[in-house]
């Protein structure tokens, strides 16, 4: 574990932080402390690293008999149960938030490090947030996640609500990018500082001994290439992300760095809709071709954004699996009203090699929102832990792929498996994958180019008609 190397950095949002915090752990209905035992799956010495996303704090949350007041992040839509973690309509109050990093704190995991990859503030239109709201937000749960874990290691990345107004991440330095800067100083060396003013992402260099090999965290602000970020809209290379990232990793190769890739918006295609990449085209074949060239020392790829739990196998230009990619659920539990389905909140541990950095397994946490607010108690669960649940040695690209492939064979249990684990167990019988939707999913998984990703689907459909 790495010392955090100063105390600068958390003025108001420490204030404002502190305050609530003071206020929800008065209150005798927090989370009950549990300590939980993890078994290895095998004898190799390895190491652990959490990954939380999507915290999207409503600090209007409040219980009310007008259900349409009970969050602004339900646009004036009725709350479905609202309860004192939360409600499926709504973004989380700082009590959920709360209650996951105290079952983390509590859980006694000795980690390593923690990744972050962005989006505090709420769902809400433009006119109820300010670029002061967006900061102030950031700098509490930064100072929240501080709290938490004092000493602790933390590699956050900035998300597409992480602005005002949202998406418009720019490709130069800006009010946000300074903010962050200075709320995120005690994680990152002056470097990663100096490019995530300029640019939103930076690398740095994690090495928790000195006879071990180092690993190169590389944050990327993948906000830059979201097709609703109209800042960035016509430029080919906006901060020049990419050609800092090419040099970075041709720094990897010369340096015999491992990688691991953290961002908001993941690469690739979008699981539940058909044909939609989650970045713009071309700036996600431009992503791909650099993973595909860098994979050797790139060890693990970790994402949010969909607020969903899915995985994705990078494959070489001959179909071989050199990649391995995860988006972590989010904590908020909201949903849009036009879905029927949401996720339960959940957070996530990792395994890995600390000398090799493979990534050996996942432990995936979540809590029952629904029997939270019954019981007015969150006890967050072990939702599964990926090698046992899908029957794999460790999560390589080639141990992922015998995943997917057994998610090819028609009628695949496994394959319900992964869509009841895709919500976070969310409990909706109606949450079925039909043909149309196990394509986009299995695809998605697969596919991350264009080309290899339109030929899945229609490859899919003309089999199954
Ligand atoms: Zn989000
Ligand atoms: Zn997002």
């Amino acid at each position: 574990m790495k010392r955090a190397r100063n105390n600068r950095g958390f003025t108001l949002g420490t204030l404002w932080g502190l305050l609530l915090l003071g206020n929800v752990l008065q209150d005798p209905a927090g989370a009950a402390p549990a300590r939980i035992s993890l078994e290895t799956p095998s004898n190799e010495e390895s190491s652990q690293f959490w990954h939380i996303s999507d915290l999207h704090l409503d600090s209007t949350y409040h219980l009310t008999a007008d259900h349409t007041k009970v969050c602004a992040s339900s646009k004036g839509v009725n709350a479905s149960n609202p309860g004192l973690f939360g409600d499926f309509m709504c973004d989380s109050p700082y009590r959920l938030i709360l209650s996951a990093l105290q079952y983390m704190k509590d859980s006694g995991q000795q980690v390593s490090f923690m990744i972050w990859t962005g989006d505090s503030p709420p769902h809400v239109p433009p006119k109820e947030l300010s670029t002061k709201m967006v900061i102030d937000t950031i700098g509490n749960l930064t100072a929240t996640v501080r709290n938490f874990f004092p000493d602790l290691q933390v590699f956050p990345a900035l998300g597409n609500h992480d602005y005002w107004p949202q998406d418009q991440l720019p490709a130069s330095v800006s009010e946000v990018y300074n903010a962050v800067a200075e709320f995120w100083k005690p994680w990152l060396t002056d470097e990663a500082v100096a490019t995530l003013r300029k640019g939103g992402f930076y690398t740095q260099i994690f090495q928790p001994n000195e006879s071990s090999q180092p690993l190169r965290i590389i944050s990327l602000n993948t906000i830059l290439y979201y097709p609703h970020n109209n800042a960035t809209q016509n430029m080919t290379d906006p901060a020049n992300q990419f050609e800092w990232l090419e040099r970075v990793l041709e720094t990897s190769h010369r340096n015999e760095e491992k990688v691991y890739i953290i961002g908001h918006v993941p690469v690739g295609y979008l699981p539940f809709v058909r044909n939609t990449a989650a970045l713009r085209e071309c700036h996600n074949e431009r992503l791909v071709d650099i993973f595909r060239r860098h994979s050797s020392v790139i060890a693990g790829q970790f994402f949010g954004h969909t607020h969903r739990d899915s995985i994705m196998v990078l494959l070489d230009k001959k179909g071989k699996p050199i990649n391995s990619l995860f988006v972590t659920p989010a904590v908020t539990p909201v949903k849009p009203k036009v879905l029927i389905d949401s996720n339960n909140p959940g957070v996530r541990l990792y395994k890995y090699s600390p000398f090799t950095y493979r990534l050996l397994d996942l432990w995936q946490f979540y809590l029952n929102l629904t029997d939270a607010n019954m019981k007015n108690e969150s006890v967050w669960k072990l939702e599964y832990v990926m090698t046992k649940a899908y029957g794999i040695e460790d999560l390589t690209p080639e141990s992922l792929y015998k995943i997917v492939q057994r998610f090819n064979q028609s009628q695949s249990k496994l394959f319900q498996k992964y869509y009841h684990h895709y919500y976070v167990s969310y409990d909706d019988a109606s949450l079925i994958c039909e043909e149309h939707c196990r394509i986009s999913q299995l695809c998605a998984i697969q596919y991350l180019d264009r080309a290899s990703y339109i030929n899945c689907t229609n490859t899919e459909v003309k089999k199954h008609g």
